[in-house]
């Protein structure tokens, strides 16, 4: 083992990750009058929020009647009552306010004529109550996660937020079931540091990269969520993945819904329609889990497109070259580069891939992280708090509506930061590190740095990709969920034999890779477990065997443990089935008809 001097830092509050929930987080806490710290493995705008294209949800009503109850109502049926009522009521009701502030801070929104904010039509967002689609995402063209995470980073240094920039995060320093700090490995030098802080909050992103097919960027590893699993503590809800229905046929590369909010439709291989069956009302403006499995049917009953039958067609073509010009740019480039289609004379082949993750890191609606403790699943653990993909609020239970995750981020970064004025007292003293914790964190590096067996990373990286891909997919049935359990424990214990080449600690990619491999398997094998223990269809949960929701078993979250070198464990939480004001009653469960 080799010994590491590691670079002491201490804040009042560190964060961990830089996309828009890390960058509003460390900004409000910055705002506050906080020591703030922000680590990111990569630069800040470079962070997956930067590829989000079609916006941000809240009821501003700039294109016809909106409120907040009907916006409210959409994410509880869209969440298929998985979501916690209180934390949905916080989000819709903040959404307003946060994109004000978002306007103020220099977002360059898309404009209606009067110089509004414009907002286009999603999936599953209608007006009152469900009567048909209405324009409630705001937009800054199809480009808006990249204009929003440009303006936060700016904030952030006007606010004197410190960046740790390309320092990869490796595990939290834990003491007597608290959190007070994270250490971390600078990879341009190979440095080793710790951040001991009074408060960490985790901003770390989803993990679709457990997947062959995916829509994010290769740094969506979810390493957060790993070192919750590594701490001790439950992860939520993990077996809820999202598929977009429109990713380009292939490459994976997403084609934004609004390309349907501005009037884009699916069509199978005998040119119909097909939503208009699944979904009369709102048809190609379904939620996603509902369109996915629409697909999925067509393509299996023999309707699909192509040489293979293997896809489905999205047409723009039938658009007005200067919408989509001035609205969808981006994806009218993607379309070309990637599947070399010309938008407004050809249909862009499509496949739904995997997207966005609904589970992660319980929280309540300040994000406090929480876990089961003493019968209590609502216990918060202290100097610890999660916020975005990584978190599961819950807001979005069992499927997220489109545009709601960039809401997400900044409605909860925003909350972060006000709970870290309450909580994170400046005059007390931060604690130190105990060395066997640090030791624990640098045996577990060394592990990988020197591992010399005789499977490579990348080799054992695929094995799980093409498991979750096939076995964890859109449809699941009792039988493939187990066939994907066993491979995946095989793949997990395989680790043991693991290969890497390069032992130095300048950019070591090949042990950056394996690091975040090490992360991918632990949450592959909670997805999974949790999809084969769950014995109802539920929003993007849809089980061939079980194809009915049982609201009688079922409408709990489910809370997952893995330690390093056991097995998964499993226990539940209530869903929160109370608001948080009598301004609006709970929303009683209903059949899901759009
Ligand atoms: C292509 C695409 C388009 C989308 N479009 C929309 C949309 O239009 N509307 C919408 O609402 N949602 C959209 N989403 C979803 C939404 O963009 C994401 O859920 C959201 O941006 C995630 O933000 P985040 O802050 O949680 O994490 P990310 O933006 O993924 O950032 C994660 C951060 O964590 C850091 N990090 C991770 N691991 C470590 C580590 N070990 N050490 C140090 N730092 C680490 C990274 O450096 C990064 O800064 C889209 C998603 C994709 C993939």
């Amino acid at each position: 083992m080799a010994a590491y001097d590691l670079i002491d830092h201490e804040y009042d509050v560190v964060v961990v990750g830089a996309g828009g929930s890390g960058l509003r987080a460390a900004l409000g806490a910055a705002q506050q009058g906080l020591k703030v710290a922000c680590v990111t493995k990569v630069f800040p705008t470079r962070s997956h929020t930067v590829a989000a294209q079609g916006g941000i949800s809240a009821s501003l009503g700039n294109m016809g009647e909106d409120s907040w109850q009907w916006h409210m109502y959409d994410t509880v049926k869209g969440s298929d009552w998985l979501g916690d009522q209180d934390a949905i009521e916080y989000l819709v009701r903040n959404a307003p306010k946060a994109v004000y502030e978002l306007e103020h801070w220099g977002v360059p929104f898309s404009r209606t004529e009067e110089g509004k904010i414009y907002q286009r039509a999603f999936g599953g967002m209608t007006r009152n109550f469900g009567e048909g689609p209405v324009q409630r995402t705001c937009a800054a063209a199809d480009r808006t996660g990249h204009a929003i995470l440009h303006t936060l980073y700016g904030q952030s240094v006007r606010r004197e937020v410190e960046f740790f920039v390309e320092y990869f995060a490796l595990d939290l320093i834990m003491q007597d079931g608290a959190c007070t700090g994270v250490t971390a490995l600078q990879l341009d030098n190979g440095k080793m540091h710790q951040f001991r802080a009074k408060m960490v909050v985790l901003a770390t992103g989803g993990y679709g990269r457990a997947y062959f097919s995916a829509t994010s960027a290769h740094t969506c590893t979810g390493d957060g969520n790993a070192m919750v699993l590594r701490a001790g503590l439950p992860l939520q809800d993990m077996e809820f993945v999202q598929f977009h229905p429109t990713g380009i046929y292939g490459a994976g590369c997403l084609i934004t819904e609004g390309a349907r909010g501005e009037g884009g439709y699916l069509t199978n291989s005998e040119g119909e329609r097909f939503m208009e069956r699944y979904a009369p009302t709102v048809k190609d403006l379904a939620p996603r889990d509902m369109v996915s499995r629409s697909m999925t049917i067509e393509i299996r009953e023999g309707r699909g497109v192509g040489p293979n039958k293997d896809h489905i067609h999205l047409h723009l073509d039938h658009l007005d070259p200067a919408i989509l010009h001035a609205r969808l740019p981006g994806i009218s480039e993607s379309a070309k580069i990637f599947a070399g289609v010309d938008v407004t004379k050809e249909p862009i082949p499509v496949l739904p891939t995997v997207h966005y993750n609904m589970g992660g890191i319980p929280t309540n609606y300040h994000g406090e992280v929480l876990t089961l403790r003493d019968g209590n699943p609502d216990s918060v653990v202290p100097g610890l708090m999660a916020v975005g993909e990584a978190a599961c609020v819950s807001v979005h239970g069992a499927n997220r509506l489109g545009s709601n995750s960039l809401t997400d981020l900044v409605v909860f970064g925003r909350a972060v930061g006000l709970r870290c004025g309450e909580v994170v007292d400046k005059a007390a003293a931060v604690q130190d590190a105990p060395k066997s914790q640090i030791d624990a964190h640098m045996a577990r590096f060394d592990r990988f740095r020197y591992a010399s067996g005789s499977t490579p990373t990348s080799e054992l990286r695929l094995s799980m990709q093409r498991a979750m891909q096939s076995d964890a997919a859109v449809f699941r049935t009792g039988k493939t969920l187990e066939e994907g359990v066993q491979k995946l424990r095989a793949i997990d214990a395989a680790g043991s034999d693991i290969k890497t080449t390069d032992r130095g600690l300048i950019w070591n990619t090949d042990l950056i890779e394996t690091l975040e491999y090490d992360n991918l398997i632990a949450q592959a094998m909670v997805t999974i477990e949790g999809a084969a223990n769950r014995t109802e269809s539920r929003g993007a949960h849809a089980r061939e065997d079980f194809p009915d929701r049982d609201d009688e078993n079922w409408m709990k979250h489910t809370l997952a443990w893995k330690r390093p070198g056991e097995g998964v464990q499993m226990d539940y939480r209530p869903v929160h089935k109370y608001t948080m004001s009598d301004e609006v009653s709970y929303i009683e469960p209903k059949a899901r008809v759009y």
